[in-house]
């Protein structure tokens, strides 16, 4: 289980969608887009030189960018994803005080893990976040590199770059799709989805200045979620008259139809629903009970689709079923 959201999924702490959104192997490549080519020289120092000024006066005071401990970094960009930055801000105090530290988490029961989540959604990014949690204990502490933080569950590539830079101090690159629209706009004119996933990163690799990773990549994070948002703001933007994408007159593309259900129609609703009731519930609901108190039968579904929804929670570990047929969250 990976709480890595895919390509173009959740939201990173910088308040923008988290890692990815590629262009897809094989797709064809507008006419005009960049491809691998470097960044022009003269016109990155002059962002970077924009970007890192704007964002010493402007750049946002979230309760995350106060800490370079490894386990607070990673609890805040778990948290970000796919949940709006306000309320990830929110929650990120309440979690650590609950969870300290890994060896807290650890410890914890999933049931103990995933009351403590209800209202941030995406339940299983708690149960991931533990199972990172009980390998760093396990292996007696962090590793150092972005490729063994990866290595660990429920990492993947965004978010062992994000805890590389923003705890470690190493000079990667988180690329987030905020991140990634700033650099392919500001300098190439393109726009993001022109770009594969490994041609972000490589860009990303191109513009970062040494030895001041947090810094920028904070800063990008900003520019993207202020300014260089789908629907561009410039006014304001400190990259501004410099950027090629504006230079150009590009226009942002309209918005990709959305290829999922939605909320009301998917089972999203009553996954979460499950969850919530039963966190309130320590000893647990029979079957009956537990469809009665997430009102199932309002999904309208045929006949079975409640017991079958639950028997794909029970084998994601974030229901259980003692011998009684009686469901409750994990306890072990
Ligand atoms: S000037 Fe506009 S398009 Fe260019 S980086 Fe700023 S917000 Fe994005």
């Amino acid at each position: 289980m990976s709480v890595e959201a895919a390509p173009s999924g959740g939201r990173a702490p910088g308040g923008g969608r988290a890692p990815g959104g590629g262009r897809a192997p094989g797709a064809a490549r507008a006419p005009g887009a960049p491809g691998a080519s470097p960044p022009d020289v003269e016109l990155l120092a002059a962002v970077r030189a924009s970007v890192l000024e704007w964002f010493g006066r402007s750049g946002r005071d979230l309760p995350w960018r106060r800490t370079r401990d490894p386990y607070s970094v990673l609890v805040a960009e778990v948290l970000a994803q796919q949940t709006q930055a306000e309320r990830a801000a929110e929650a990120f105090p309440r979690f650590l005080a609950r969870f300290p530290d890994p060896e807290a988490l650890a410890s914890a029961t999933p049931a103990e893990v995933l009351r403590e989540w209800q209202g941030l959604g995406y339940n299983r990014r708690a149960l991931a976040l533990r199972a990172c949690a009980k390998a760093v204990v396990d292996r007696g502490g962090w590793p150092a590199t972005v490729q063994e933080l990866a290595a660990l569950p429920g990492i993947g590539p965004y978010t062992a770059r994000a805890v590389a830079c923003f705890a470690m101090g190493q000079d990667v690159a988180p690329v987030d799709t905020n991140v990634a629209r700033v650099l392919a706009r500001s300098l190439h004119g393109a726009d993001p989805s022109q770009l594969s996933q490994a041609e972000r990163q490589r860009l990303a690799d191109a513009a970062l200045p040494s030895g001041r990773a947090w810094e920028w990549s904070s800063a990008l994070m900003d520019v993207g979620s202020a300014h260089c948002r789908p629907r561009p703001r410039c006014e304001g933007c400190p990259i501004g008259v410099r950027c090629r994408w504006l230079a150009l007159g590009a226009t942002a593309p309209p918005p990709r139809p959305r290829a999922a259900a939605p909320f009301s129609t998917s089972d999203r609703r009553w996954r979460g629903a499950v969850v919530r009731v039963l966190a309130a519930e320590p000893e647990g609901l029979d079957e009956p009970a537990l469809a009665a108190a997430v009102d199932a039968g309002a999904a309208t579904r045929p006949p079975g689709w409640f017991h079958a929804l639950l028997s794909r929670l029970e084998a994601e570990g974030l229901i259980a079923r003692d011998p009684g047929g009686r469901l409750h969250l994990p306890r072990t």
